[in-house]
């Protein structure tokens, strides 16, 4: 796809607001929210890869002061995925989180087996099982105390201790979905000789944890009402518990739970898109505005800063849903591309484009207070009003401003130069307009069809005659489309050079 049908694509779809050239194009992400509006409120993303495979569910934070696990599985939110699905609950138990504690009532990751108290935990834990039952395998992400040690070493390195594990319920079990008998054990570490590999430290390699939650003579029957068990005996999909030592650096035990999923995404074969791609229309939220060196105000999109004429403005910054690639132009003053942290006198009325690369993302406009005078006189922010007004050609001959209307004509002479600066167009921003002069090509590497900001300088036969009318070289036309659909004309009569002899 080539530059320019991409650019019309985003004009199109700036227009109808629908089907964009931005958003998903392949890999797509849904966000779910649960129990909107409440403290339990939990959020869940399914990323979906462009190709079809198995889906990994990732439960982070269901004991809120274990962070290495929620804050890795919160980076897999943003994936994209090539092949395979993620289903991602970053925060299974917030309110825990808020307080930095294990549990607010209860232990959520005692409520999958008999739950006799009802609670918000019940709650989070029935949407859990219901995702638990979508997915082929789970991840249940945690921070030990102490390092799990096959032999007892001393109190903090033992068999009782979680910390540098990956925990089965079971070292085989028989899927009784496909008859199919799925070696946990092998799983796991084909997963752990990968994170080793990133670990110096011996001391802290990890280990496969075998909690033999079934049997009768386990150590950890409370395991029995877990997530991962309930996912392996009632779900019957493979099901690990990721611990990471509790009293690592923050940033360690994020890593190791991002290789512990990476590695179990790679066994699944889910394959991530790298980068991923996620194209979402750049949007302009607002901007932060100082006029002659004020106290800087917040301007939304869409909204009117009312200035006195050759007052100062100056872009401070802006909120885009973007971070990089950003730049402001105020149209026709200051800068010819950026005017980001600039101070410029406004000279005449204007709008202040918001740009993510060269793509326009939303307008603030610069308008003259109708009583201005006194140094009492403040800017003042006001709302887009939906004007019943016609549209105004904002134009440039030989470098003298002038305002001219809808179908006018605008008569020059060979030599003059010609800009179209901007239109007006009430209630709508001039950005979702496309202004073509035909037969002018004001960026020949680009031809996006926009010829606002570009000078004709009709003395050096920039224009082409085959796009004038009867192909005479003598009238021309601007064209002013929104989407697929014309919405206004002006018309440019080019008179020969009589009076003077070049
Ligand atoms: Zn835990």
């Amino acid at each position: 796809m080539n530059l320019c049908v991409k650019y019309c694509l985003f004009m199109v779809a700036v227009v109808l607001g629908s089907c964009s050239a931005w958003g998903p194009a392949v890999a797509q992400t849904t966000h779910t929210v649960f129990y909107e509006g409440s403290e339990n409120e939990l959020h869940v993303y399914r990323v979906y890869g462009t190709k079809p495979g198995k889906t990994l569910l990732l439960i982070g934070g269901i004991q809120g002061d274990e962070p290495g696990g929620f804050l890795a599985a919160d980076l897999y939110a943003d994936f994209s995925l090539e092949a395979g699905n993620l289903i991602v609950v970053p925060r299974a138990n917030f309110p825990s989180i808020l307080q930095q504690k294990r549990k607010v009532n209860e232990d959520m990751n005692r409520k999958f087996a008999d739950d006799n108290v009802v609670n918000y935990e019940t709650k989070v834990v029935k949407v859990l099982k219901q995702l638990i039952h979508e997915s082929d395998c789970l991840l249940n992400l945690h921070e030990g105390s102490g390092i799990y040690s096959e032999q007892w070493e001393d109190s903090m390195r033992n068999p009782s201790r979680f910390g540098q594990s990956i925990i089965a319920d079971a070292k085989v079990f028989e899927c009784s979905k496909t008859g199919e008998v799925i070696d946990l054990e092998a799983m796991a570490k084909t997963v752990i000789s990968k994170m080793n590999s990133h670990i110096k430290d011996p001391a802290l390699f990890f280990h496969f944890n075998n909690h033999m939650t079934r049997k009768e003579d386990t150590i950890h029957q409370e395991q029995r009402k877990s997530a991962t068990y309930y996912a392996l005996y009632t779900a019957k999909i493979p099901a690990f518990g990721v611990e990471s030592a509790k009293a690592l650096p923050l940033e360690q035990k994020v890593r190791q739970h991002i290789y512990a999923i990476n590695g179990f995404m790679e066994l699944l074969n889910i394959v991530p898109e790298t980068p991923g791609v996620d194209l979402k229309e750049p949007e302009l939220k607002y901007m932060i505005i100082s006029v002659n060196g004020s106290v800087p105000m917040v301007v939304m999109k869409g909204q009117r800063l009312q200035v006195k004429p050759n007052d100062s403005v100056e872009v401070l910054d802006m909120e885009v849903n973007y971070e990089r690639g950003l730049s402001v132009d105020i149209v026709g003053l200051g800068s010819r591309l950026n005017d980001m942290g600039k101070k410029v006198r406004i000279e005449q009325e204007t709008r202040i484009i918001g740009k993510k690369d060269f793509y326009p993302c939303g307008s603030v406009y610069l308008d003259f207070k109708p009583d201005a005078g006194g140094p009492w006189d403040r800017p003042i922010v006001s709302e887009s009003v939906e004007k019943d007004a016609p549209m105004i050609y904002r134009i440039k001959v030989n470098n003298v401003r002038q305002e001219v209307g809808n179908d006018d004509h605008v008569e020059l002479i060979v030599g003059d130069t010609f800009e179209i600066e901007d239109i007006v167009t009430p209630g709508i921003d001039p950005s979702n307009f496309t202004v073509n002069f035909k037969g002018f090509v004001g960026n020949s590497s680009v031809n996006t069809g926009e010829d606002r900001g570009c000078v004709v300088d009709t003395g050096k036969k920039v224009l082409m005659k085959r796009y004038s009318m009867h192909q005479k070289g003598r009238h021309y036309y601007v064209v002013t489309t929104r989407g697929d659909t014309e919405v206004g004309r002006l018309y440019i009569d080019l008179k020969p050079n009589t009076g003077q002899e070049r």
